[in-house]
């Protein structure tokens, strides 16, 4: 690490602190979590982003004017601002709509930079809508481009479920995997996918974990929080997540109907977009099929602030996902001591430890489910870890230890493109 630092220091940065320029194009780190398009990867970028700040480091991520309310900068901290610019038309978009006004987003990019006499170290793009805006800021910028992904459209094609994602995404997606610096992978499943799917170089990928704040996310008293919530003494099973058709909430719903007989037993879901939202009236539609509705709460969409109260009034969550790349309500209900059942998708084999804070399930189907849950909830207190050991096995996951990594990752980064190019540090040291 000093190493790294002392190369990159000679070619004469600003000593340890780091100017990045983040992009998340389509959707805005401090949008509505648990609505359509704005879920885990904006939870990473805002604490990743204030991690980064607390430590000095200055952090400007851009994104486009989702509301005709945004205003141009949001302060997150002293050194970290949510910058809004101009693509298509103030309001929501959907996510490939973006695509064709991805250069208005550049020019307004180049003004806003131009305007603030602004420079960055390095360029940090998460989804590939970012990426593409991030490779043309490379260009420009010289400096060097790290992609996370997030997600990628021919892993989530393979599932099957949900809209076909377009080659357009797909090709997008290859172009940067060879022209980026860095990918930085959440997973190993993940880092497996970009070699198989995409050819990526594994030399060219790091794998950090997302992370869960242990201060917003901690156990709160059972019996309390449930009173204060309305619950009484029922078994609860909790789904935390937005309504995509990846998520799983329709096998949820279908292995409750396998549950019929568990008297006292409900699911919570939480998350969604309203009552009135295509995707809520489905699942509202097949519950009512299912003759389930006495036994599910659709509570909407709760803000982080407040969840913690849900996962820790919750006997177990259930993460029925058919793909995830990462699965942040999993760390969080373990970070309260709730534990967590989960198909075998994104980070679940790393983060729960089979049969002590939860299960991974070997089957998914809806009856399989159900089976595991209702196993769960009937186990003796005696056989699962106690909350406070729950909440321990997950606080390496610390965000501060995210980015403490990244930090790792980010000299490492600048010191080796400085270093493949004599040229690009000469004109540098011309610069500063
Ligand atoms: N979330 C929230 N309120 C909700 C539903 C979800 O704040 O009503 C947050 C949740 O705390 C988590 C994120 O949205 O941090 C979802 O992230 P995850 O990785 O589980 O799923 P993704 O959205 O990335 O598919």
């Amino acid at each position: 690490m000093s190493n790294v630092r002392g190369i990159w220091k000679e070619s004469a940065v600003e000593a340890e602190r780091l100017r990045i320029a983040m992009f998340s194009i389509h959707s805005c780190p401090v949008g509505e979590l648990g609505t359509k398009d704005t879920g885990g990867m904006n939870v990473y970028i805002r604490e990743l982003a204030g991690e980064l700040g607390k430590r000095g480091h200055v952090v400007d991520i851009f994104t486009r004017i989702h509301d005709p309310d945004d205003p141009l900068v949001i302060h997150l901290n002293q050194n970290v601002r949510v910058v809004h610019l101009k693509a298509g038309k103030n309001g929501h978009m959907h996510k490939l709509a973006i695509y064709p006004y991805l250069g208005d987003f550049t020019s307004a990019l180049e003004d806003f930079i131009d305007r603030g006499s602004l420079r960055y170290d390095l360029i940090h793009s998460h989804y590939w809508l970012s990426g593409q805006v991030g490779r043309w800021a490379q260009q420009r910028w010289d400096v060097p481009h790290m992609v996370m992904f997030h997600t990628l459209g021919a892993v989530k094609n393979r599932t099957g479920v949900g809209t076909e994602e377009p080659l357009l995404r797909i090709a997008t997606e290859k172009q940067l995997v060879e022209h980026c610096h860095r990918i930085i992978a959440a997973t190993q499943r993940e880092k497996t996918e970009l070699m198989r799917y995409y050819g990526a170089n594994s030399e060219k990928m790091s794998i950090i974990p997302c992370g869960v704040n242990l201060e917003l996310f901690r156990p709160v008293k059972k019996a309390y929080t449930r009173k204060q919530l309305g619950f009484d003494d029922e078994k609860i099973v909790l789904y935390v997540g937005r309504f995509a058709a990846l998520k799983g909430l329709d096998r949820l719903l279908k292995a409750m109907a396998y549950l019929q007989h568990e008297r006292g037993l409900k699911l919570v879901i939480v998350g969604g977009d309203g009552d009135s939202a295509p995707d809520s009236i489905e699942f509202q539609r097949l519950a009512s099929q299912l003759g389930i509705n006495d036994k599910i709460q659709f509570v909407g969409r709760i803000e982080q602030d407040n969840l913690s109260q849900y996962y820790s009034a919750a006997d177990l969550l259930v993460v029925p996902s058919y793909h995830e790349s990462f699965g942040l309500v999993a760390l969080e209900s373990l970070a309260c001591g709730t534990p967590v059942v989960a198909t075998d998708v994104g980070a679940m084999d790393r983060i729960i430890c089979e049969g002590k804070t939860g299960s991974i399930l070997a089957d998914a189907t809806p009856s399989a489910i159900a089976k595991v849950i209702e196993d769960f909830i009937s186990k003796p207190h005696s056989e699962i870890e106690s909350v406070a050991a729950i909440r321990e096995s997950v606080r390496e996951f610390a965000w501060s230890c995210v980015a403490d990594a990244m930090i790792e990752e980010y000299w490492s980064l600048l010191s080796h493109y400085d270093l493949c190019s004599s040229q690009r540090i000469s004109s540098k040291l011309a610069r500063y």
